[in-house]
């Protein structure tokens, strides 16, 4: 029979068993510290994913010994892994500047009377159709200004599912589709959905830091797979194969991409899909300039076999930004669970805003119309960073283009961004938001071709 002094026994044991791991953590990190200043001093990365591997491998030859669960442990051996990254940066790097900081910076100064020529947001000058407006102002006069179900008006799913249907030829239902406040807050949901603490998800960088960010507050891992200019930023699929594991549950793929305009070859795609497949791992595919594409555009939508969630959004197709209106499409039941987070966080997208968006469908004349501009934009762009001889990849698609500002990679983007600023009154984005890219800006083309003009004309300056 046991005893109560056997529990207490067993209960301080447990107890001190919990403390000996915080102080073996600690005595860890103090080891991890000493290995990335010596990396530092080398010029050696941080993460090396090799190490990484060979170092899950006897995690799990470990939990195997001990009858642990192996995901369990990868779980465990990756915050490890996040906390020494995470502590080494905060000792040897400045905060990098964010996309919305820069914006700060320029709106202080248009307070304080200067005139900013902004060439660093991502949202275009002109707003949504006059057709969608009308929408707007007739749907809260019928007083659609109510709540909704979480994953949005039938009618709107169905307009959605009936209009990706005839675009890709597929065979989508309303059950499979959640409109969201925003591309982004479906990016969070799937996310969430999707990976657990310790999960990891490949990013495929250079890459809107919205990704990085979400995965990260939710306690996964993010692997960057770094792509280059000189390849025209296609990613390296047998590195990415390489590196998946047991922990990795998502693959983030942007095309067009955000900031290079690169769209991918179907037959990339394809092999990101088959290693998907083969790996079982969900593909999430941000969609959202998908209607800027100025070539032909494969959704993964059109690969039924393989596990995704493809997420659009009314904001860039449509000038709709402010309306804060996208949507999620994958299997039932992923998008249950996307709309249930949907419903934890702001029950639903404003019920006049669903209306909105169904009008907005209808316009197609305006979405060619909108492409057509930001594709005329965009080589005007080029044109001129042509003239200042520097390297870029010729967007196929989106709102920006990605040049690289010097040869040299101890060039600071993040100084250069900020002379520009307070010198030029031209504000744009350093490559660092996106990754590894400290001698690359984003410029974006979202502004009238005079702004641009003179925006670029102010840069070359800078650079002469
Ligand atoms: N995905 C990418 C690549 C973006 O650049 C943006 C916005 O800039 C979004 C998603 C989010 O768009 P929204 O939340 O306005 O739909």
């Amino acid at each position: 029979m046991p005893s109560e002094s056997e529990l207490e026994a067993l209960r301080k044991e447990v107890k001190d068993i919990t403390n000996e791991i915080i102080r073996l953590i600690a005595h860890r990190l103090s080891l991890t510290k000493k290995i990335n200043e010596i990396k530092f001093s080398l010029g050696l990365p941080t993460i090396d994913y090799k190490v990484e591997r060979d170092l899950r491998k006897s995690v799990i030859n470990t939990c195997k010994k001990y009858d642990v669960d192996e995901q369990f442990g990868l779980r465990i051996l990756n915050l490890l892994i996040e906390e020494a990254v995470r502590a080494h940066k905060s000792t040897i790097s400045k905060k990098a500047i964010g996309v919305i900081d820069m914006f700060v910076l320029a709106k202080r100064m248009e307070e304080d009377g200067k005139k900013v020529i902004h060439l660093e947001v991502g949202e275009p000058d002109f707003g949504p159709p006059y057709k969608v407006k009308r929408a707007t102002y007739d749907a809260i006069s019928k007083n659609h200004t109510h709540y909704t179900e979480p994953s949005g008006i039938l009618s709107l799913r169905e307009s959605i599912a009936n209009y990706l249907n005839k675009r890709y030829g597929i065979d989508l239902s309303s059950e499979q589709v959640a409109v969201t406040s925003g591309g982004r807050f479906s990016i969070y949901a799937s996310i969430l959905s999707t990976l657990s603490q310790g999960g990891e998800a490949i990013v495929i960088q250079p890459a809107w830091p919205a990704y990085v960010d979400c995965i990260e507050m939710i306690g996964g891992r993010t692997i960057n797979i770094k792509t280059d200019l000189e390849e025209g930023w296609r990613p390296d699929i047998e590195l990415i194969s390489n590196l998946i594991n047991d922990s990795t549950k998502l693959i983030v793929i942007n095309y067009p991409n955000n900031p290079t305009g690169k769209v991918l070859e179907k037959r990339d795609i394809k092999a990101l899909v088959d290693l998907a497949i083969d790996r079982n791992i969900t593909i999430l595919s941000d969609e959202v300039y998908s209607d800027y594409s100025f070539k032909p555009f494969n959704s993964i939508l059109e690969f039924h076999e393989c596990k995704s969630i493809c997420v659009s959004s009314f904001s860039k197709s449509y000038g709709m930004t402010g309306f804060r209106i996208g949507y999620a499409i994958s299997d039932v039941e992923t998008i249950r669970k996307v709309s249930k987070i949907q419903a934890l966080v702001s029950t639903s997208v404003p019920e006049f805003i669903q209306y909105a968006a169904i009008e907005a469908l209808k316009c197609k004349k305006d979405v060619k119309r909108y492409a057509n501009l930001i594709k005329k934009r965009i080589s005007l762009v080029c044109k001129e960073l042509e003239n200042m001889g520097l390297s870029y990849y010729m967007p196929d698609g989106a709102f920006y283009v990605f040049p690289q500002i010097s040869k040299n990679k101890s060039f600071d983007a993040e100084k250069f961004a900020l002379d520009l600023l307070k010198d030029k009154n031209v504000c744009v984005t350093p490559g660092t938001i996106f990754g590894d890219y400290p001698n690359f800006i984003r410029i974006s083309a979202c502004q009238a071709e005079d702004l641009l003009l003179e925006g670029l004309k102010r840069m070359g300056e800078m650079l002469r």
